[in-house]
Parts: C-alpha cells; structure tokens; sequence
C-alpha cells in the first residue's frame, strides 16, 4: 500500500540560512542508510520536505528500521499515493487506507487536506469536511474531534495525492556531517560506544582510537573493538578505527611509577596520544565514556588530572549518567552484547588494588619526570605503529 515516506525532522527545521545544507546531509545520510535495502529508492527535496521514493518493490520493516538509524530524522510518515480520478475515488482510497491502517477502531479523527495544486476543483475546506463524512459513513466506531484527534489523517493534494497519518518516531538528533569530526577513545566496554553514539547524534562524525596491549589483550579483544566500531557506523557512517599498540608504554609505567598511580598515568598518555592523532586528522575534540564516580580514575579529582593533559575539548556525554541509563543506551543501540564479552581490558590488566582516587596533579607530573628518557620515543614508535582500520 505505501510507496514513499516522509520525512519529517526536527530541529534542523531552525537553522535559517544554513538550512539547506542540513537538508543535503540528512538526504545524503538517507541515501546512505538505504544503499543496502532490498528495493532501489529516490530521496529527493520537495517543497521544503524530504521524501523517500520507492522506485520498486521493497521491504517496508527493512527500511524503517535503516530510516530508523538516521540522526536528524524525527519522524517517518507512510504515505499512500494515488492518481487523483476525481473525488469519489479519492474516497475509496481514504476508506481503504483507514480500513488498512486502523480496521473499525473506536477513534477520533481530523481530515487535514492540503492544496499544493491550485486547480483541484475543491479547496481545503471543502476536502475536509467532505471526507470527515465519507470517513464516518465507513467506520461507524469513528467520530470527529478537530482539536484533539486520536488520528491526523493529512491528504495533500499535489500532481499525485497523497495520503499519510502515523508518525514512526525517528533519533532525533542532527544528521551525521553537520557537526564537525570527534576523535572517540573506544574500548570494549559499554560505556565508550554509548558516548560515541551521544555525541555523533549532535551531527558529528566519529573517528576512533583503540589502545591495544599484546600480549595482554588477545586478538579477541580487539576484534570485539572493531565490532563495537561496526555497530556503531549502522548509525555513524564508516569509522576510521585507529589501533595504537600500547604495550611499551604501559610496561615502562609500570616499570618506572607507584603502582597505585598507575592508572591514572596511563590515561593520561592515553590522552596525550588520542590528541596527536585528533590534530593530524583534523578532529575537533576527544570524547570518551567517562561518569563522575564510576571508578577511581573517574572522580572529579581524577578527571581533573587527566584532563589538564589535553588542548582539545573533551566531551564526556555520559558525564552524569548511571551506569544503569547507559546500560539501557548500550541496549537500545545493540552493543551491550557485544561490551560485556569477557575478554580482557588494557586498563585492567596493570590495575593496582588500592589505586589513587584522589590524584595530585603536581605528584603525578613529578612521577611522571621518571619517563623521561624513554617515553618520548615510545609515543613516537606507537604513533609510528598504529594500524588503520575502515569499519563500515
Ligand atoms: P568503558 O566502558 O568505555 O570501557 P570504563 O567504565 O571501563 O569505560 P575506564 O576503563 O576508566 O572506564 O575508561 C574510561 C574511558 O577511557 C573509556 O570510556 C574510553 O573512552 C577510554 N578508554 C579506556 N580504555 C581504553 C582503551 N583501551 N582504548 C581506548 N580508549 C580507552
Ligand atoms: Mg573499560
């Protein structure tokens, strides 16, 4: 019965001027989403709306659910087109688009018809009060309520008409482009993916940067990294992964440095490296999944430690979230599985018992002077080492 949907979106419907090129990206991030559906699709902009149009046969739950991946989209309409031969027809159609849609159900309705082609014989008015009673004669069970309406039935009457009513909820968000480009510490675990994927709904693109420790952390560990990257891109976009082997590094603090500040040395090198690849691939920012409190390496004095490292902006979208509300971010994005895989954790492997909650920026600085003849080389080698990987 359906054969286009459109599109409806929120907030970049308030960007004035630059309007425009909110809709180009979210168009290209349609087209995007859909290049793997069955079926082939035109996305076009129309009158100051996007529509997709299905060019052939397709799979209506296939391509919601990828329409479904699309930041910037806040709602997917069905639409019903057919020829317009006359009224009467029009008629039929209304009654078999409801009697599809809704069966007899006991609900209230509002006709909101649109003229868009001038010489259609009926103006608006007319549309909607003839059709209001068309509707009623059908479906006993149904009444009128023009100011709180259970159903919204829009017909627009255009070079085709068009007959639409339910709203799909779409992300939100802005399309993927619009934002600038992020550098995202990611790790196994549930938290990263889920700032990676707050942060890209602002409309930004996401590059990724793994710190991998062989023969720490098995092979298996890093693929469950470039999984979580996969999952992320049904929503992101391709994702260039970057893997720094940081072995050395860790082995030389751990080496040179009180056990108990272990931790937080080796974020900050973690830090100082994600910076370096950020300024070479033109990011504006790093973001990692980091929450007040989580652990030790996550309290206000920590982050404060940590951060003092970096130049760059770091956003921490799960700043203030529970483990529990990022837990149900993970889910609904489909990487918890993937996160909670047991397989090991660089920043686990060297962890001390009793780490420090409560670093001293001037204390860490001065342990931090222990590295000094080699850690300038080893960051050099890591940089020099690092793998890139495309997940699409
Ligand atoms: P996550 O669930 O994202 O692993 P976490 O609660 O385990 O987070 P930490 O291990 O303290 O927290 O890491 C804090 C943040 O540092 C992570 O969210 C991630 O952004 C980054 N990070 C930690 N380990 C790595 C790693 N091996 N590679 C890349 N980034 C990392
Ligand atoms: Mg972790």
């Amino acid at each position: 019965m359906f054969t286009s949907f459109l599109i409806k979106y929120a907030e970049i419907g308030v960007k004035g001027k630059n309007r425009y090129l909110f809709e180009d990206a979210l168009v290209r991030q349609i087209r995007h989403a859909l290049h793997k559906c069955d079926g082939t699709f035109q996305v076009h902009k129309s009158q100051g709306r996007i529509y997709v149009d299905a060019l052939s046969a397709f799979d209506f739950d296939e391509t919601v659910e990828r329409l479904q991946t699309v930041f910037g989209i806040s709602g997917i309409c069905p639409v019903m087109t057919v020829e317009d031969q006359g009224f009467e027809q029009l008629g039929k159609d209304v009654i078999s688009y409801m009697a599809e849609t809704y069966g007899d159900k006991k609900l209230t309705f509002k006709v909101a018809a649109r003229r868009a082609r001038k010489n259609y014989p009926m103006d608006s008015m007319e549309i909607n009060m003839e059709m209001g009673g068309v509707i009623l004669d059908a479906f006993p069970e149904m009444r009128v309520d023009v100011h709180d309406p259970d159903v919204y039935l829009h017909i627009e009457i255009r070079e085709k008409i068009h007959i639409y009513s339910t709203i799909i909820p779409g992300l939100g968000g802005m399309p993927v482009g619009t934002g600038g480009k992020g550098m995202l510490l990611l790790s196994g675990g549930i938290d990263s993916p889920a700032a990676g994927y707050m942060i890209a709904k602002r409309g930004v693109k996401i590059d990724a940067v793994y710190f991998h420790a062989p023969p720490y952390t098995s092979e298996r560990a890093k693929q469950k990294v470039i999984d979580l990257a996969k999952q992320l891109s049904r929503y992101t976009g391709p994702v260039y992964l970057h893997v720094i082997n940081f072995t050395d590094i860790q082995l030389y603090i751990y080496d040179k440095c009180p056990h108990d500040e272990l931790t937080i040395i080796m974020r900050r090198y973690m830090m100082r490296i994600a910076e370096l690849i950020a300024e070479e691939t033109e990011c504006l920012g790093l973001i990692t999944g980091e929450s007040i409190g989580q652990v030790a390496s996550q309290t206000m004095h920590s982050l404060a430690v940590t951060n003092e490292v970096c130049t760059l902006p770091v956003y921490r979208p799960l700043i203030g979230m529970d483990k529990q509300e990022i837990v149900e971010i993970a889910e609904k994005i489909g990487t918890y599985e993937t996160s909670i895989l047991p397989y090991e954790d660089c920043c686990t492997i060297f962890v001390a018992k009793h780490p420090v909650t409560k670093p001293n920026a001037g204390v860490i600085r001065r342990h931090e002077q222990n590295l000094k003849d080699k850690i300038e080389e080893l960051v050099k080698t890591a940089l020099e080492t690092k793998e890139l990987i495309v997940v699409e």
